[in-house]
Parts: structure tokens; C-alpha cells; sequence
């Protein structure tokens, strides 16, 4: 199975693939991880990201096709992968179709009065990737001990910078796959279990 999880940010993409690809078994792709993994330590691509991820703009084409190349021809990803984050503009799904071709594309649908309201709320640990909100969990520290910090860009002024660039870059990639017949779009209001259990449904029918 090779799925793309399409989505502006704050769906619930994340958490949906790390639950969809342990029940599937194959690798779960973040470019958003991957990127923040590189400014953690500090490699020449994480110095070369920060000032595009901080900013809540795209990091350019160029350097998230070289991400993907790479990661996508590692021997785990022959069986199939998940993509969270990635294509994110019309330029990079055209790249992905001459790369691989994909089985289905599961764009999460949420407005964007939620988007802010989950992305200004969230904490993430910076150990485990672990995310939690403000709402439902009060704690300053993950369940493994780390304390929580927010994501720079989920910063109130970046999360807005956010929102407009999905709109303007990715948003049309949901026609892009419409016209491809590989488009099924759930609703990401619904529960966090439900709408994994509604995608993996959405799964078994395209498999069969
Ligand atoms: P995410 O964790 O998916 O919300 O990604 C965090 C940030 O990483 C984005 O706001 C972008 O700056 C950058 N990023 C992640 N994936 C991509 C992509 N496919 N193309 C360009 N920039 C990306």
C-alpha cells in the first residue's frame, strides 16, 4: 500500500498515520519529522530548513524531493509506505508520479476555526514526538518523562502563515487527485479511533 495523508496542518494527520501504518506495516514518511529531526542536530539540510520551518513557509522543492528520493528507495519502503506531509505542492506530486505510483490518497477535511484552536493548543515532546492539547491534558510533562514544549510554529502568528500557505500550495492538490480517482476524503472532526477505523475501512476497499 503507498497512501499519501493529504490535510492542512493540525488535521490530525500525524496521529492518524502512526496509528494507520503500525496497523499496515509499513513505514510512516514525515517530512516535517524528518526536517525537524535535521535542525535538532543540526546538519547542513536542518540549517538549511530552520528559516523556511519557522517561518511556517514551504522548504523548497528541491530539498524535500532529495528527502523523499532517498528515503523512498531504503528496502523498508518496498512494501509500501505512508506519506504524511508530502507532496505539499503541485510541483511535488507531478515529481512523486514520475518516482512511484500511489495506491490512495486520504485527505483529512477540517476547517480552519479548528485548525487554529488545535495547533495554538498543542504541546509536543521533543523526545518521544509525542503530542498532546492544552484542553484535555494540563500536565507539563510527557507520559515518558520529558517536559513539553510548543513548536515554534505552532506559534499564533505562524499558524496563520500556515493555514494561508496550505490554501495557496497544497489545497490544490486535493483536485490533482480527484482527477486521478485516487481521492477519499474523511472528516477530521470525527474521533480520534473513529476515523481510524473509517481509513483502514477506506483501505481494505482499495486493496480489494
Ligand atoms: P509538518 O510537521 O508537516 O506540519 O511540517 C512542518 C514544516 O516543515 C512545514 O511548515 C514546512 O516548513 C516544512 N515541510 C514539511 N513538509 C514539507 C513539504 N513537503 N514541502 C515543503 N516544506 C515542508
Amino acid at each position: 500500500m503507498k497512501l499519501i495523508f493529504l490535510g492542512p496542518p493540525g488535521a490530525g494527520k500525524g496521529t492518524q498515520a502512526v496509528a494507520v501504518s503500525a496497523e499496515l506495516g509499513i513505514p510512516h514518511i514525515s517530512t516535517g519529522d524528518i526536517l525537524r529531526a535535521n535542525i535538532r542536530t543540526g546538519t547542513e539540510l536542518g540549517t538549511r530548513a530552520k528559516e523556511y520551518v519557522d517561518k511556517g513557509q514551504l522548504v523548497p522543492d528541491s530539498l524535500i524531493l532529495n528527502i523523499i528520493r532517498d528515503r523512498l528507495s531504503a528496502g523498508d519502503c518496498e512494501n509500501g509506505f505512508l506519506l504524511d506531509g508530502f507532496p505539499r505542492t503541485l510541483a511535488q506530486a507531478q515529481s512523486l508520479g514520475k518516482i512511484t505510483d500511489i495506491d490512495a490518497v486520504i485527505n483529512i477535511d477540517v476547517d480552519d476555526q479548528t485548525i487554529v484552536e488545535r495547533l495554538s493548543g498543542r504541546r509536543v515532546c521533543p523526545a518521544c514526538g509525542a503530542t498532546y492539547h492544552v484542553s484535555t491534558y494540563a500536565d507539563e510533562t510527557c507520559t515518558c518523562g520529558e517536559r513539553l514544549i510548543q513548536r515554534n510554529d505552532d506559534k499564533p502568528e505562524t499558524v496563520l502563515n500556515r493555514l494561508s500557505v496550505y490554501h495557496e500550495q497544497t489545497r490544490p492538490l486535493i483536485e490533482y487527485y480527484r482527477q486521478s480517482g485516487k481521492l477519499h476524503t474523511v472528516r477530521g472532526s470525527a474521533g480520534i479511533q473513529a476515523l481510524t477505523r473509517e481509513i483502514l475501512n477506506i483501505i481494505d476497499k482499495v486493496k480489494r
